[in-house]
């Protein structure tokens, strides 16, 4: 059990990623704090961890909300003292070159993916240096390095937060707080599945070609994700402070 009696709060644990991850860490032996803007989707991870045995508590909160999520912060604290693990892993996906987006979902996209990993951070930080542990890991993407078309919105937020993880570490080193970053290539989730039907007329052919863009021929699974988020919560990560771990099936976007 590699997340034993540990603590772990989850962003947009209610589906992809974040529920893969939620499911494996409770299996790994930690209570985990399920949050979603959805709340149904949050309470089926929760309802899901609870039936294998496995401890949990959905907290509902818009993470780009500052009152939101201090709520939410202070309950998880009142109901189990700390958190030992924050994954800032809730985003969405946003599509278009520079001429073609519109200023609000512009602001839309980096509100969610930017400031809302800014915020959880914010209010879940005092408390880790309060007890000189934790570990944070935040959600950027493989698109943060690499050329994309028409993905510079959401290239835009993930290299922010690459950035943001890179500072965060310096500034809370001396905390014993270590503070990652996720690289993934194309996973096939929800997230992606959407933004396949919502931006080509043959998403079939669209699948097709972002298999070809990653070595492995295959698009990963959320659980591929989960398994890295596990490596950066534990102590088996304790010499990574401020990297990169890319999980993207050797990606070789043009
Ligand atoms: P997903 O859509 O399956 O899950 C995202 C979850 O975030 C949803 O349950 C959604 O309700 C929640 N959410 C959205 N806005 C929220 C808000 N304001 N407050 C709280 N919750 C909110 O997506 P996924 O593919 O699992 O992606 C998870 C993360 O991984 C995202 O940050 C995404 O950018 C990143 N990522 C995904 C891929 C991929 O290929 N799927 C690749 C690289 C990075």
């Amino acid at each position: 059990m590699r997340l034993q009696d540990k603590v772990v709060l989850i962003t947009g644990a209610g589906s992809g990623i974040g529920k893969s991850t939620a499911l494996l860490f409770a299996q790994e032996g930690a209570t985990v704090i399920v949050n979603d803007l959805d709340e149904i989707k949050g309470k089926e991870t929760v309802s899901e961890i609870k039936d294998k045995g496995g401890e949990a508590l959905f907290l509902h909160a818009d993470v780009t909300n500052p009152e939101h999520v201090k709520t939410m912060v202070e309950a998880a604290i009142a109901e189990f003292g700390r958190i030992d693990v924050l994954f800032n892993n809730a985003g969405i996906s946003g599509v278009g070159a520079v001429h073609e987006i519109e200023p609000e979902a512009w602001d839309r996209i980096m509100s969610i993916n930017v400031k809302g990993v800014f915020l959880p951070s914010k209010y879940v930080l005092p408390y880790m240096m309060e007890r000189k542990a934790g570990s944070i890991i935040n959600m950027s993407s493989c698109v943060a390095e690499i050329g994309l078309a028409r993905r510079v919105s959401y290239a835009a937020t993930k290299g922010a937060v690459l950035a943001l993880t890179k500072s965060m570490q310096v500034d809370y080193a001396a905390y014993n707080i270590r503070v990652n970053a996720l690289l993934p290539g194309t996973i096939f989730t929800p997230f992606v599945e959407n933004y396949l039907k919502t931006s080509y007329d043959d998403p079939t052919a669209a699948i097709e070609s972002l298999k070809q863009r990653q070595l492995s021929g295959e698009m990963g699974k959320s659980e591929d994700v989960a398994k890295a988020a596990l490596f950066l919560a534990s102590d088996d990560s304790k010499f990574m402070m401020g990297s990169p771990l890319y999980i993207d099936g050797g990606v070789v976007f043009g």
